[in-house]
């Protein structure tokens, strides 16, 4: 087999690649802030005239210039459009707040695994009362650059699992990870609008089963024999979620 070169280009692409809250747009000049200028300008060593990959979790991704480089911010021009914005499969993560360390990996996965929205549950047994959303959006963000998505999960206000049950949509598929036991999640999973809930490490009362499962549209589940701990509980049934019913 012969290994083709890489092909020529006018414009080679750095692999630097940034989420920017601006929206962009042909021909639209964004300033980026310290860090993204520290990181483009100090890490990366770009300077004038080196291009930049950007997305804004709205119009996709977009080939940019620097045209500008200080020591506190670049400016950059979008000069093309290099890929429209992912589409995501309708499925919700509510999943109860975890210590600092697995509720960082939670975000960052449910970023990677393609989740449209996380929202994070406070049930009876949940022991963390602060929760940085700041941090948690930091970690998803950071997963998308180097994953290479063009779209973020959109991060929900923390809710009360009263206030969560309360509100539930209609028409969605409430995937209630039970530790106690219910149908296989392969039997469970449909097409169609979802949300998969994980309860914290304490697992669920006998009282919020009773509310969780008298939802209309809610499907008690099971992730096996094994009792996992609530992060690899939400990665996996995520991942096996979107395999049979997502777009794996
Ligand atoms: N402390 C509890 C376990 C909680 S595990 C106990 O000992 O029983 C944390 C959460 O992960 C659970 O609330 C549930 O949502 C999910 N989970 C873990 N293992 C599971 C399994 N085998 N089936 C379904 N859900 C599971």
């Amino acid at each position: 087999m012969s290994e083709n070169p890489a092909p020529e280009s006018s414009t080679p692409t750095s692999s630097a690649r940034l989420f920017v809250e601006a929206a962009l747009g042909q021909d639209v000049v964004v300033t980026l802030p310290g860090p993204a200028s520290h990181y483009l300008s100090g890490v990366m060593r770009l300077g004038v005239g080196d291009t930049v990959r950007l997305f804004d979790d709205r119009s996709g991704e977009w080939l940019a210039r620097l045209v500008t480089v200080g020591r506190k911010a670049v400016g950059v021009v979008c000069e093309a459009r290099l890929r429209e914005r992912e589409t995501v499969p309708d499925l919700w993560l509510c999943a109860a707040p975890l210590k600092r360390g697995r509720i960082d990996w939670l975000a960052e996965k449910a970023c990677e695994l393609g989740v449209a929205r996380l929202v994070p549950v406070t049930t009876r047994r949940t022991v963390v009362d602060k929760l940085n959303l700041d941090r948690l959006r930091a970690h998803m963000i950071e997963a998308a650059e180097q994953c290479g998505r063009t779209a973020l999960p959109e991060l929900g206000e923390p809710v009360t699992l009263a206030m969560l049950l309360r509100d539930w949509p209609a028409g969605r598929t409430l995937v209630f990870a039970d530790e106690t036991g219910g149908i296989s999640l392969v039997q469970a999973a449909k097409p169609g609008p979802a949300g998969i809930l994980i309860g914290p490490e304490g697992g669920f009362t006998p009282d919020e089963r009773t509310a969780i499962r008298a939802v209309p549209g809610a499907i008690g589940v099971s992730l096996g024999p094994r009792i996992l701990r609530a992060d690899t509980a939400a990665a996996v049934a995520v991942g096996v979620w979107q395999a049979l019913a997502g777009d794996w």
